[in-house]
């Protein structure tokens, strides 16, 4: 392409993670005339978080994550976050199934795989917390076939790994879920990316960076770099996504829009330790979460995870986490300092008083010796060897900081779809449990920014033939949820 040639398109996605192939693919089925291109930084499609080794790849579907389920002071147990996560899961399911029957697309097993989701607690007090929201969850249609035991036979059969070795006194319990999964999030993104780019008016573009977002009369206009060239050139687009994962705050910031204003980043980066060893790995068939530590922020629970990645099964244990100011993991330094300004100064400044807790944890995490970091896995494992183990960087997550009335600033860890009036410009920032229900929170933007044609017939029929159930429908009808969710899994060969 000639030097300063500009373009113009009517989507404009930046960067290549999950959500913009999941945003593309959506697109692309309701107006397939939609001229489209994503333009990604890296040479390749999910290179940060959504890379298999830089997330955990569990199938969030709130069937183990203790801390969906808060416990309150008159021992009420609310699982409304679980269940909202778990119907987010099954429409992200059904996307998935959808495209897996179209020729060509691949098959599921090259992303997602059958894996036991278990919660597994130590102590009288979380053992009490843990059975009483099972009582409570079970009664729901979506974790009916949560199982509850105290018994050490059962729990040894269930993690082998996590028994022998440990004090014959200490009180454990755990529920187990034999229809959790595993995700190679990186997987299914390529395979969205693959099968839009072999779609007309699709352009999926790599080596480019997004440098400037300006309004224009068309809509936005794009700078773009190309990394290995220093070509430059210009994209207008009616609509743009940034779906830069935690390079979307910066590129937020440069949209000028009033909605971007009081944001800011917190980046908080991880380690894991993993083992390929297969003596240790075939006795290990689950995702095995626990209770995160006192201070500890909620990304942080400890897990012990089977993975499978490009049909290799490995364990995956931590996250550990730690403090870095990039943005991405391939990010740069600068990217905190480069993006204070005047109108996130305030909401950062009382976000950095009001989280010492979690600042001590990190740089305790920050500080821990190798064998510290095995210690915390013996807790898993009581038999663990450190030979069979690596150290490894997960991703980064950069966790929102925005305004609050009341403090003056929060921090979120959730994400949030930051959009303009208009609906012309839409940014996802933050980072948990992201994936998993990428395809519900594009399903929100596509909603907020393309709102007209969401109501219309022709895109309510299409989505309803992707999506025979969404989320308030699953929530409430057993029979529906029971008739989807099975249909979903056998097309996704889970069952
Ligand atoms: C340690 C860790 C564990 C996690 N575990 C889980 C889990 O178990 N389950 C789950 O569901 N979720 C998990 N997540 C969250 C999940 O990985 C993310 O929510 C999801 O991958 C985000 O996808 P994305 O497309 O927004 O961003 P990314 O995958 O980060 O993609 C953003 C892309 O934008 C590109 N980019 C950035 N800036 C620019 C620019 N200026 N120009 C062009 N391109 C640019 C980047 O190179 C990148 O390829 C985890 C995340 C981390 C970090």
């Amino acid at each position: 392409m000639a030097q300063n040639e500009t373009q113009t398109v009517d989507v404009m996605l930046v960067g290549a993670g999950i959500m913009s192939a999941t945003l593309a693919v959506l697109l692309k089925e309701l107006d397939p005339s939609l001229t489209l291109e994503i333009a990604e930084l890296r040479e390749t499609g999910a290179v940060e978080s959504s890379n298999p080794w830089n997330n955990a790849g569990t199938g969030h579907a709130g069937l183990c994550e203790l801390n969906y389920t808060p416990d309150s002071a008159d021992g009420k147990i609310d699982i409304t976050k679980a269940l909202h996560i778990n119907t987010q899961f099954e429409v992200s399911k059904q996307l998935w199934a959808y495209l897996c029957q179209k020729e060509g697309f691949g098959a599921p097993r090259n992303f997602i795989n059958q894996v036991p989701h278990i919660s597994f607690v130590r102590g009288e007090k979380d053992i009490d917390f843990l059975k009483r929201r099972y009582e409570v969850l079970r009664q729901h249609h979506a974790f009916e076939s949560m199982v509850f035991t105290e018994d050490k036979e059962t729990l040894a059969k269930w993690m082998p790994l996590t028994m022998p070795g440990r004090n014959p006194d200490e009180k454990v319990a755990a529920t187990y879920c034999d229809n959790g999964t595993d995700v190679n999030f990186g997987a299914i993104t390529q395979m969205m990316l693959n099968y839009v780019s072999t779609l007309d008016g699709t352009l999926v573009t790599y080596n480019q960076k997004v440098y400037e977002i300006e309004r224009c009369a068309e809509g936005w206009r794009i700078g773009i770099k190309h990394t290995g060239t220093g070509e430059h050139r210009e994209v207008k687009a009616r609509f743009v996504f940034l779906g830069a994962g935690g390079g979307a705050l910066p590129l937020l910031q440069m949209s000028d829009i009033p909605e971007s204003k009081g944001f800011g980043g917190f980046p908080v980066s991880g380690m894991w330790l993993r083992c390929d060893n297969p003596e240790v790995v075939q006795h290990h068939q689950a995702k095995v979460y626990s209770q995160a530590e006192v201070g500890a922020p909620p990304m942080s629970v400890p897990h012990l995870d089977t993975r499978v990645v490009d049909g290799q099964t490995s364990l995956l244990f931590g996250p550990f986490a730690g403090f870095s100011t990039k943005f991405l993991r391939h990010g740069s330094f600068l990217d905190l300092p480069l993006s204070v300004r005047f109108n996130n100064l305030k909401p950062m400044l009382a976000v950095a008083k009001d989280n010492m807790d979690l600042t001590r944890y990190l740089i305790k995490e920050v500080m821990q010796s190798p064998e510290e970091r095995l210690q915390a896995l013996r807790k898993f494992y009581p038999q663990a060897k450190s030979e069979d183990w690596r150290l490894e960087v997960a991703g980064q997550r950069v966790q929102i900081i925005k305004k609050d009335p009341k403090k003056g600033g929060i921090l979120q860890f959730g994400t949030e779809l930051v959009s303009s009036q208009d609906g012309s410009i839409a940014a996802l920032l933050g980072a948990s449990p992201g994936a998993s229900v990428a395809v519900s929170v594009m399903l929100n933007l596509l909603e907020r920014c393309f709102n007209e044609r969401y109501q219309s017939n022709e895109w309510r029929s299409k989505l309803a033939e992707i999506f025979p159930a969404r989320e308030s429908a699953l929530k409430e009808d057993a029979e529906l949820y029971r008739e989807i969710s099975t249909a979903t899994s056998k097309t996704l060969q889970l069952i």
